[in-house]
């Protein structure tokens, strides 16, 4: 099978250049749900390239018969962020013209709609499909009401741009996998919703960190946030559904960085979740991973309570248990004193998942993460 490839146009640059976006879509002989990748939202995020790269390639040795619905995959999907550099290292986690995380800026459905529960009231008898269907529309009507504001003579800011063009490609997507990593050095895991946990397994990976307390508008929560919020008025309306939408968050591995290790449980997941989904009609059966399930809110970040260099770090993927030493700050002075040496113990037991890759931090610089 080939895929169709759009080359979609992002940004004319100060000296007249132009960055583009590019999707790789794969189409099967029957219709069906549409999934959307894209890797490197982040810039120095870069390991989601080399598992989209690995799902074109398997992709195409399947007949068109073995794929049922629509699967997109965008590549290096923030041209600016990717080719950012501050010295050898690629930050990119920022559009510093306006000082934004990148993945904080997308449009969220949720916070513009005022009229749920009346909605919600007028598709209580439906059948799932139909309720699916005329939401799904209601939020596509209301995201088509952007383009007025870019194609104005005031237009919006980059951000805001970049965040339709993307919102453009998986606004209409059953399922959106948004392929992190690290900031600095981490394990791999994903980030699921509320009532997602079956699904999740299928992903083949240790550990899922459930978001109940929200970041704000990042590419995934964007997605299903006025999901959630209509399953929830549903059920405070006496109906119980849970839509088929998905969205999840894998990171995989560290920073500027494609470990083949991370690349590889990536790949397999997102086959695997595929076949789970029926998306791919092939002979193998999807198999659920058993998996430990953390909340956002349950994970503690470490920052420095002085400054100096980090020594004797715990190795990542340590299990600690409360009290025990995380790491020591080895604290210089300008006040004549020799040097000193303090401890940081656990507050509570748990995982250390995430590392920093700088061993030097000024006061309140982040230090590690324990879930
Ligand atoms: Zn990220």
């Amino acid at each position: 099978m080939i895929p169709n490839i759009y080359t979609i146009p992002l940004i004319q640059l100060a000296s007249g250049d132009r960055l583009s976006l590019q999707v790789y879509r794969f189409v099967g002989a029957k219709s069906g749900k549409k999934v959307y990748l894209q890797a490197n939202l982040h810039g120095a995020e870069i390991a989601g390239n080399a598992v989209i790269y690995q799902l074109i390639e398997f992709l195409k040795t399947l007949q068109v018969t073995q794929l049922v619905g629509e699967v997109w995959l965008v590549p290096v999907c923030n041209p600016l962020g990717v080719n950012q550099r501050s010295h050898r290292f690629a930050s990119g986690r920022y559009c510093v013209y306006e000082g934004k995380d990148w993945n904080r800026i997308f449009w969220d459905y949720e916070k513009s709609q005022d009229d749920l529960e009346e909605f919600a009231k007028t598709q209580i008898n439906l059948d799932i499909d139909t309720i699916r269907i005329n939401y799904s529309n209601k939020i596509i009507n209301h995201f088509a009401t952007l383009t007025e504001k870019i194609h104005s003579p005031s237009s919006v800011p980059f951000t805001e741009l970049f965040r339709y063009r993307l919102q453009s490609l998986s606004i209409d997507a059953d399922y959106v996998i948004d392929l992190h990593t690290s900031t600095d050095r981490g394990l791999d895991y994903l980030y699921y919703f509320s009532s997602r946990e079956l699904s999740a397994q299928y992903f083949l990976l240790d550990y899922g960190i459930l978001l109940d307390d929200y970041d704000g508008d990042a590419f995934d929560e964007a997605f299903i946030k006025p999901w959630l919020a209509l399953e929830n008025t549903l059920r405070q309306l006496g109906r119980e559904i849970t839509f088929d939408i998905e969205a999840w968050t894998l990171e995989l591995g560290s920073g500027m960085q494609m470990t083949p290790q991370s690349v590889e449980k990536g790949v397999q997941g997102v086959k695997n979740y595929l076949l789970h989904k029926g998306v791919l009609a092939l002979k193998t059966k999807a198999i659920a991973h058993e998996m430990t399930f953390r909340s956002k809110s349950q994970v503690t970040k470490y920052y420095a309570p002085v400054g100096g260099m980090v020594q004797a770090r715990v190795p990542l993927g340590s299990e600690v248990e409360a009290g025990e030493k995380l790491y020591e700050i080895l604290m210089f002075n300008k006040t004549g004193e020799l040097p000193s040496l303090i401890d940081i113990c656990a507050e509570k037991d748990g995982l250390v998942y995430d590392v920093a890759t700088n061993h030097a931090v000024n006061e309140g610089e982040y230090v590690l993460a324990v879930m």
